[in-house]
């Protein structure tokens, strides 16, 4: 006979089609679940957002004037923006406003200096171990704070990545690449599978990061194909970007099911934004969220000062409250870590409330949540680790300022600080070379 129960237990995760929207008259499911469809029938103009939402002045005069990034909705995203709010968390990070036109000096089109740390075309080799490549210049739909703006929704999406991929293959330090854009998951699966095969190709890749915000834009995307194809390049882990618990629709969360079970780590990458997410209570609710759809939140990013992104802007104090609450208050693996990303190519500096109120030759007085203070006893006889006898010592020469706490370098100095100082007429053997 056939067993009911038996096979209920046995089936799949529920299937992400939902029905059409109210909004959509006449579309059927077929045509709204399936990825391309939504794609064909993005919102670009504003009588087009006008069907859906009641537009402000400020957003009339951005979308009447040529702005320096596209602008590009999903239907679906679309349907989760709440056409009476004009504060609506989703609303403000996808429509310009005429504050995206007001220039700011100390913006500028490439903050983090991609391009200067660019060997090859279309990748940005920055850190040690790991290579950021960027796939396309296509997104499902694009954020108006946009890191890339100078990049991304250019017409041609696809690039030529061999030069990219014939780099990394002669680098054998490059053990970890994150494929962004643009956003990966925008290509199709046959030109995704051929990106990650020519980088399994490579012996020394061991771990393939996708950075992504296509599971929210565009959940449709996340299909049973998709997933069994992203699950032969193992390890593969997912960053994808969500900034308000509001994003974590329904679709949303069915379609990070499927990816959580095909076996893939994902992590969140956030964005601290004025007037979407600068509470503490929403972060924390974003990270509870989160969790709950076995997303681990990763970075908290201080805004960008890139153009266009300036009214974005909070206070760096903003982000060390938002941290302060989060610390103690929730599950650890619920809190993100708040970094900058440098200006000038510094890459991602972490940021934290202080916690080590004192220090002695015995004692550490540090402080919790609740302000309570507790003295730490330190060890009287710890003998310090033996290098010379530990594997993983001395595999790579240190650097930086890890470099400088086991002895290997004396200084780091800004350039011309030599010769800015040698008038006095210290002998220069006092300091070390500019580290290279
Ligand atoms: C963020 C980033 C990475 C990855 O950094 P992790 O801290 O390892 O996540 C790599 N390359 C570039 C250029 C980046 O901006």
């Amino acid at each position: 006979m056939y067993d009911n129960a038996e096979n209920l237990r046995e089936e799949e995760p529920p299937d992400l089609a939902e029905e059409p929207p109210p909004s959509w008259p006449g579309v059927t499911s077929a045509e709204w679940n399936d990825w391309r469809w939504q794609m064909r029938h993005c919102l670009r103009t504003a009588d087009q957002l006008q069907r859906f939402i009641r537009l402000t002045d400020e957003e009339r005069v951005a979308l009447a004037n040529p702005v320096h990034l596209r602008v590009q909705l999903t239907p679906y995203v679309v349907s989760l923006i709440d056409p009476k709010d004009e504060n609506c968390p989703i609303r403000r990070q996808l429509i310009p406003t005429v504050a995206e036109c007001v220039a700011c000096e100390e913006t500028s089109p490439d903050s983090l200096a991609e391009d200067e740390q660019s060997p090859v075309p279309h990748l940005v080799h920055r850190y040690p171990d790991r290579a950021l490549l960027l796939a396309t210049t296509l997104c499902a739909s694009y954020c108006r704070y946009c890191t890339r703006s100078r990049l991304v929704g250019a017409r041609a999406g696809v690039r030529d990545w061999q030069p990219a991929l014939d780099y990394i293959a002669a680098h054998p330090e490059i053990r970890d690449v994150l494929i962004s854009g643009g956003d990966p998951l925008t290509l199709a699966d046959s030109v995704l599978e051929r990106l990650l095969s020519g980088l399994r190709a490579i012996p020394h890749v061991e771990v393939i990061r996708i950075g992504t915000r296509v599971p929210f834009f565009l959940p449709q995307r996340i299909t049973r194909d998709l997933v069994a194809m992203l699950r032969r390049y193992h390890p593969l882990w997912m960053n994808i970007h969500f900034n308000h618990p509001k994003e974590l629709a329904p679709a949303v969360e069915r379609a990070l099911a499927r990816l959580a079970d095909a076996g893939i780590p994902l992590g969140s990458q956030s964005v601290l934004l004025a007037g979407v997410n600068d509470c503490p209570n929403i972060i924390k609710a974003l990270g509870q969220k989160l969790v709950r759809n076995r997303v681990r939140p990763y970075y908290l990013y201080q805004c960008d000062l890139v153009v266009g992104a300036a009214h974005f802007r909070t206070p760096v104090a903003k982000g060390i409250e938002i941290m302060e609450a989060l610390r103690g208050h929730t599950s650890g693996f619920a809190i993100p870590l708040y970094v900058i990303d440098a200006p000038g190519g510094g890459g991602k500096v972490p940021l934290l409330p202080n916690y080590l109120v004192s220090t002695s030759d015995t004692h550490v007085v540090v402080r919790n949540f609740e302000g309570m203070l507790s003295a730490y006893a330190q060890p009287r006889d710890y003998r310090p680790h033996d290098s010379s006898r530990c594997p993983y010592c001395g595999q790579e020469k240190a650097r930086g300022v890890a470099a400088m706490l086991s002895g290997q370098l004396r200084t780091i100095e800004p350039e011309g600080w030599r010769q800015a100082h040698a008038h006095r007429g210290e002998p220069a053997e006092l300091t070390e070379e500019v580290y290279g």
